[in-house]
């Protein structure tokens, strides 16, 4: 089954990094990249694999797990270990060492349409990002063919509202606090201009 997917189902692996622990310093340090792939991106991928185990979900990918489960009560803890699996896989290949920069023009020329220029999207990408309240991500996402800056809470995505993610920007405290303590904004600043990984957005509208 799944012929298609990349992704499989269990035992769910935790993916390599795409870059050395060290390589998105000083934006982001090594020391955080340590706890935060290796220890929280770590205990959601073992986590989901225990819940998963001789369950009905033991032979679904991660997307099947996340939109099987989305919403429901019962489901929460096996929801929440996979949608926070995916979304860190997602996030590490959404940042890239020397980031930043200009987007690919296919992806340009919707930023364009979306959000009026490059500027536009970033600004509105850094509001949702520092007006999450609490744990949770920004991203962009495609919805209807359409770009949109989208904010969610804890470990929920685009994927629940039918929407296609491009890219995402993780701000639950793990991310950023050994490194800027309190201050959200400057690492979402310096995470737009540095790292940001308009080549993977753009291979994402697919
Ligand atoms: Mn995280």
């Amino acid at each position: 089954m799944n012929k298609n997917k990349t992704a499989s189902a269990a035992p769910h692996m935790l993916p390599a990094l795409p870059y050395a622990d060290s390589a998105l310093a000083p934006v982001i340090s090594a020391n955080t990249i340590g706890f935060h792939y290796g220890k929280h991106h770590k205990g959601y991928v073992d986590n989901l694999n225990k819940l998963a185990a001789g369950t009905k979900f033991a032979e679904l990918t991660l997307e099947e797990i996340i939109t099987a489960t989305a919403g429901k009560a019962d489901d929460a803890a096996i929801f929440n270990n996979a949608a926070q699996a995916w979304n860190h896989a997602f996030y590490w290949r959404s940042l890239m060492p020397k980031g930043g920069g200009e987007p690919p023009a296919a992806l340009k020329l919707k930023i364009d349409a979306a959000f009026g220029n490059l500027d536009g999207c970033k600004k509105e990408l850094a509001a949702a990002a520092t007006t999450q309240f609490g744990s949770g991500w920004a991203w962009l996402a495609l919805d209807g063919g359409k770009l949109k800056v989208v904010k969610t809470g804890n470990a929920d995505s685009p994927l629940t509202k039918g929407m296609k993610p491009l890219l995402t920007i993780d701000v639950w405290e793990h991310a950023y606090y050994l490194d800027y303590q309190n201050r959200r904004a400057d690492y979402v600043s310096a995470v737009l201009e540095k790292l940001i990984n308009w080549e993977f957005a753009a291979a994402n509208l697919g």
